[in-house]
């Protein structure tokens, strides 16, 4: 990366938007870097309970119809939430479930049909586990199939993160979970008959200290692991991947600042696109390339918008996820959205950015990658030699 030494050299502006990308130092950080300033464009309804509820957003996103597309958020003190593309609350369920983090699967083989599923920890002393929900296309209702209540974990024991991975390898479908010990399971999931979706452990590994924050990439077959004051680990995401992982990106390097908390993926063509992480002592996003060896790129820094009913700044950052997908008139270029620790109109909420807002001439904007539809990559392109 180049090193800059003027604040301030405006580098690009999307249409009307807010992305202004600055090349700025902060106090907290070692090196010059290009800081992005977006505001949200919509900001959900509060999820129920007060203090720290609101944890993890994923996106679900209507095939149909995409302006049907809806975010599902956590409340870990109640259930999980789905919001349509204005920030409506849709539905509770599982409402006394305590979902921690939430993902998405998408055609996944039940009862001899493809449904698609909401996935997540939940750490209610009656459903101690991973749950499962189906959400239908027509109704976007959800429903728990999770066979026998939950899925247990740990021995019986509370899970924290979780992320979910689509082996293209074998077509099976995993979700990687993990606890405050730094302890990791993957369980394959599985129809489990009468519409249930059951869940067999496959695989068990351990960190030194408390992770949560978890992403795959199903088209590389890895999956990052944040442990909370350390960094952003990589490991083979096939359940005879080991436990041998690459520590790629650390606390203290770049202004990420612990605890480091959500991951997502943004996806592009040919293996290209961002891994993004929720840096939650700083309130701030630290942007690395998806491929190559995760160069850092740039930091995104959500800031409060303009005018009278403008939505506030994001603080304390927990969990996010970001689509490459249009996704209604208000999201032409898909969307992030991140949890806001602090939210200005009441309890704990979800903001969303316009991802052009935060693009701006520098990031890839590819809409056609098909999260639906992935490819599995060629290693040159998922592993390459380590830089010097
Ligand atoms: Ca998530
Ligand atoms: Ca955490
Ligand atoms: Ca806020
Ligand atoms: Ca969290």
């Amino acid at each position: 990366m180049t090193t800059r030494r003027r604040i301030g050299c405006v580098i690009g502006l999307a249409g009307f938007s807010a992305a202004v990308w600055l090349w700025a130092a902060r106090p907290d950080e070692t090196s010059w870097q290009p800081i992005i300033r977006p505001a949200a464009i919509i900001a959900t309804e509060p999820v129920p309970h007060d203090g720290d509820s609101a944890d993890d957003p994923a996106i679900w996103l209507c095939a149909e119809d995409p302006s049907r597309s809806m975010i599902i958020g956590t409340d870990k003190h109640g259930g999980l939430i789905s919001y349509d593309l204005s920030g409506k609350q849709l539905q509770i369920v599982s409402g006394n479930s305590w979902p921690d983090n939430v993902d998405v699967i998408y055609d996944f083989p039940l009862g001899g049909r493809k449904v698609d599923l909401a996935v997540a920890g939940t750490r209610a002393k009656q459903e101690l586990g991973i749950k499962v929900w189906t959400i239908d296309a027509k109704t976007r209702q959800m429903a728990d199939v999770t066979a026998g209540g939950a899925i247990p974990t740990f021995g019986h024991t509370e899970p924290y993160g979780t992320g979910v991975y689509h082996s293209l390898k074998t077509g099976k479908f995993y979700c990687f979970v993990n606890n405050k010990k730094g302890e990791q399971e993957q369980y394959e999931l599985i129809d489990g008959g009468n519409g249930k979706v059951g869940g067999v452990k496959v695989r068990s590994f351990k960190l030194p200290s408390i992770t949560e924050g978890c992403v795959a990439d199903d088209e590389t077959g890895f999956v990052y692991i944040a442990e909370e004051s350390v960094g952003i680990w990589k490991y083979p995401a096939e359940p005879d991947g080991g436990s041998e992982g690459k520590l790629i990106a650390r606390t203290g390097e770049h202004g990420l600042k612990g605890d480091v908390e959500g991951l997502t993926l943004y996806c592009a063509a040919g293996g290209k696109g961002y891994l993004i992480a929720s840096s939650q002592g700083n309130s701030q996003f630290k942007v690395y390339r998806r491929d190559g060896n995760h160069e850092f790129i740039c930091t995104i820094i959500p800031r409060k918008g303009d005018g009278p009913n403008a939505i506030d700044a994001v603080d304390d950052t927990d969990g996010v996820a970001v689509t490459n997908r249009p996704a209604g008139p208000n999201f032409p270029n898909g969307f992030l959205v991140v949890q806001d620790g602090h939210n200005d109109k009441g309890n704990q909420n979800f903001k969303v950015y316009r991802w052009e807002d935060i693009a701006g001439k520098d990031l890839l904007i590819d809409t056609q990658w098909d999260p639906r539809a992935q490819k599995a990559l060629a290693p040159a392109v998922v592993d390459p030699p380590q830089a010097k």
